[in-house]
């Protein structure tokens, strides 16, 4: 579009009418763009984290209820009554400690809502932000848009460990927050109690908010524990924990997420909360209070079920010649594609959407530095098993490209 003339008395005549400086800076998410790579060369969507299996039935049984009966105007901005309840009850237990539904839950439009309310409410622009990487993609745009400066802190394959010493270097009188996702997206590990000990001691020592993101903590295998970083000592009122009903519950397109934090930080969340959004669907709501009243076989069955896809989506990748980095916990297999001799990732998941028929999420879009993920790729296998057996007999065309 071409510059409109200047107004008189105006001196801005270069602004751009398109875009602000703030969304320029944006690019679109790689992740989600993959699905629509996927959909556009029929490729099987191993690429974002979303199941394509049925929702609970008796969840899908309470949201029709809930519209049939009338449940369709605004929920209270900061969450149902009934489902704030149900979540408190929930957090008090995982976290040891009473959570005031009245005055510490703030029901938000997904967590990806929920980390940005989260952001924009707690952080100035200048403040700095420690983030474990590689890490979820939405983070980055998140800092760029709240104005924080993002201080990255390196997760290492096999197992992903962070050096201490890298650690408490991230930290100074500026840092104001530390983003946590545990278990985590992309690499799967499940930080432990060592770990979780290690962040919250400087998290106290610097006076800094812990933001965690714990939306797979039902996904674990193996025995691995999830810890929430709100349930050590000297937490409970320096951390925001957010969670949602998309991964636990399969569904992802309800966009139902919220946030545990004390009394002062949950004033501030809820306002920026109402007037981004003015609150999640009122009708979701509502069956989220029966998706927290499931039994706990519910769980036991949602990570059982996932093991097995896990380890079905292991053993293909291996042998098709990837290096797999084992996750301990969440949907996703973070690979090495070095064996390919492809230059990076980008082309090698433009030739396995195209030529293999396979969508998967280039490993760059994890980190700052996007050579830092050139020979990695991430898979999903929160999919049907016969979605996991149509992407083994295509990539199985991979053997014969390894070198
Ligand atoms: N968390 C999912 C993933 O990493 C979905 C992300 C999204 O598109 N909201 O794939």
């Amino acid at each position: 579009m071409a510059n409109p003339t200047p107004v008189s008395g105006t001196h801005r005549a270069s602004r751009s009418l398109t875009t602000s400086e703030r969304a320029s800076g944006l690019v679109e998410s790689v992740i989600r763009e993959m699905t629509r790579l996927a959909l556009q060369h029929g490729a099987v969507n191993l690429s974002q984290g979303f199941p394509d299996f049925p929702a609970p039935e008796e969840l899908k049984q309470a949201a029709k209820q809930a519209i049939d009966a009338d449940i369709n105007q605004y929920a209270i901005t900061w969450g149902a009554k009934n489902f704030r309840d149900a979540l408190a009850r929930k957090a008090s237990r995982s976290l040891g400690w009473q959570v005031d539904p009245e005055t510490e839950v703030t029901v938000c439009c997904g967590s990806t809502e929920a980390m940005f309310a989260a952001l924009l409410s707690l952080l100035n622009p200048g403040d700095e932000v420690v983030i474990f990487e590689p890490f979820y993609e939405n983070y980055g745009p998140d800092c760029a848009l709240t104005g924080a400066v993002p201080r990255f802190v390196r997760l290492r394959p096999p197992d992903w460990r962070f050096s201490l010493e890298e650690l408490e270097a991230a930290f100074n009188e500026r840092t104001r927050a530390v983003i946590l996702n545990t278990p985590n997206n992309p690499t799967g590990k499940v930080f432990t109690r060592d770990e979780m000990e290690a962040i919250a001691a400087l998290c106290r020592k610097w006076e800094t908010l812990a933001i965690t993101d714990e939306i797979y903590e039902h996904i674990l295998y193996e025995g691995s524990r999830h810890i929430s970083i709100a349930s050590l000592e000297g937490m409970r009122e320096r951390t925001v924990t957010i969670n949602s009903l998309s991964k636990t519950y399969s569904v992802t397109g309800w966009r139902v997420g919220w946030t545990i934090a004390c009394r002062e930080l949950t004033n501030s969340i809820r306002k920026v909360h109402d007037f981004l959004t003015v609150g999640a669907a009122a009708p979701l709501q509502e069956a989220g209070v029966t998706a927290l009243a499931l039994p706990e076989n519910y769980y036991q069955g949602l990570a059982a079920g996932y093991a097995k896809r896990r380890d079905c989506l292991l053993s293909v990748l291996e042998e098709c010649g990837f290096t797999c980095f084992r996750p301990w916990g969440a949907y996703y297999i973070m690979t090495d594609i070095s064996r390919f001799g492809f230059p990076d990732d980008a082309s090698f998941v433009q030739y396995l959407i195209q030529d293999v028929g396979v969508a998967a999420v280039p490993g760059s879009s994890f980190y700052s530095n996007p050579s830092d993920g050139r020979q990695q790729v991430r898979f999903t296998f929160c999919k049907k098993q016969e979605t996991l057996d149509a992407a083994a007999r295509r990539l199985r065309k991979l053997k014969t490209r390894r070198k």
